[in-house]
């Protein structure tokens, strides 16, 4: 249930309702805006009757939320979430474009990815140092090796990190090198390490799982807003459907209805949706035609030789082109794009 107090009510008149709730054993989220304050309130709503808070001074009024999402709804929050990350902003005006390969594999590969991506206007470095693959024979990341490097790259570059953690006991070694957490599509159920990443003080990225309608994926996002930490991206990357030319179905229907639902950042991965790199340009342009605030995408020096991914990735001359193209469509939704430098 959600306690929308009127323009005018003081700090008084919330702290009376947030006790009257606690006291019935409601747990609170405040969200206090400029306009006005509400009151997020989770527990039993066969309760809400008793407590007679439209009649409380202040309360404008009570909307009881139907949708099992609260905290990531906008029923709570109006106002869209901008997460700062160093001196970028996603969910704001800017688009954001995160880029690199899809796992770090040497100091030389990921600068050189580095730098062509940043050369080209992306923001943020993405690469896997702990990689959840299929097969446990294939390359499973550098691990410790990889994030720093991924360190080194940023100091190098001024790019900001994004890098996938998979298990809770090497969360704080993840979350000590990197800008972001990413938590990858397989574990996006994981609740476990879902309530741990509430707590590492580090935005989160928040994959789509692989056959996740789009409130069970809300429901992942409250698990980590429910925990303390209100700084979630969503990240559209596919879906399992019947199609089995492209890898994923890339559902950008997601999008618009995300960004109704809900006041979180959305940012799409195409490279992993489709899994063919000649189809990530047009998707890339139709990501942001549809809404997003950002993109994650796949390049790699020499896609030919990379040990994971390959055949999504781009090379830095092709993701130059869809930056480019990139550019044109955020102009025609009114966004800006930024640079780290
Ligand atoms: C990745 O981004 O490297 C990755 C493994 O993606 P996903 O979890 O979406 O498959
Ligand atoms: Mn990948």
């Amino acid at each position: 249930m959600i306690v929308v107090m009127n323009h005018g009510a003081d700090k008084k008149d919330v702290e009376a309702v947030v006790e009257r709730l606690e006291k019935t054993g409601f747990q609170i989220h405040l969200s206090a805006g400029v306009e006005r304050t509400i009151i997020g309130a989770i527990g039993d709503k066969t309760r809400i009757g008793d407590l007679a808070l439209e009649a409380m001074p202040g309360v404008e009024k009570v909307v009881p939320i139907l949708m099992p999402f609260k905290l990531a709804s906008r029923n709570f929050q109006e106002q869209n979430t901008v997460i700062r990350v160093g001196n970028i902003e996603i969910g704001g005006d800017a688009i954001q474009v995160m880029a690199g390969p899809c796992a770090v594999e040497s100091k030389e590969q990921l600068l050189e990815a580095a730098l062509r991506v940043k050369e080209a206007g992306a923001t943020i470095l993405r690469g896997g140092a702990f990689k959840p693959r299929t097969s446990p024979y294939s390359f499973q990341g550098l691990e410790e090796k990889g994030l720093e490097m991924l360190a080194e790259a940023r100091e190098a570059t001024g790019l900001y990190i994004v890098t996938e953690v998979m298990d809770p006991r090497t969360l704080p070694l993840v979350a000590q090198y990197t800008d972001i957490i990413q938590i990858g599509t397989r574990n996006m159920q994981n609740f476990f390490l879902l309530k741990e990443v509430a707590t590492a003080g580090k935005p989160v990225l928040l994959k789509r799982g692989l056959s996740a309608t789009i409130e069970e994926w809300l429901m992942a996002a409250e698990y980590i807003i429910s925990g303390g930490n209100s700084q979630v991206i969503l990240c559209e990357r596919g879906i399992r459907t019947f199609e089995t030319y492209t890898r994923n179905s890339l559902d950008l229907t997601s999008v618009p209805i995300l960004k109704h639902l809900s006041h979180l950042p959305v940012i799409v991965d195409p490279s992993h949706a489709i899994g063919k790199w000649r189809y990530v340009q047009p998707m890339a342009r139709a990501s942001i035609a549809a809404g997003a605030d950002g993109l994650i995408i796949e390049v790699h020096p020499r896609p030919s030789e990379a040990l994971c991914d390959g055949p999504q990735s781009l090379t830095p001359e092709n993701f130059k082109i869809l930056m480019d193209e990139v550019r044109q469509v955020s102009r025609l939704m009114n966004r800006k794009m930024d640079d780290v430098s």
